[in-house]
C-alpha cells in the first residue's frame, strides 16, 4: 500500500515534489537531497502533509 506524499524544501519551504512511499518501510518523515529551482541548488526536501 503506497501513500501520497509531498516533498518540501527545508531551506525556502516550497512544496516541489509529489511522489510515494511505501509506509512500512519508512513509517517517518522522509528526507531527501533533491534540487529546487527555488532555491537554484540541491537542498534538503522533508516529507510534508
Ligand atoms: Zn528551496
Amino acid at each position: 500500500m503506497r501513500t501520497r506524499i509531498t516533498l518540501a524544501c527545508t531551506e525556502c519551504k516550497q512544496r516541489n515534489y509529489d511522489t510515494t512511499k511505501e509506509k512500512k518501510n519508512h513509517p517517518e518523515r522522509m528526507e531527501t537531497k533533491k534540487y529546487c529551482p527555488f532555491c537554484k541548488k540541491h537542498t534538503l526536501h522533508r516529507e510534508s502533509k
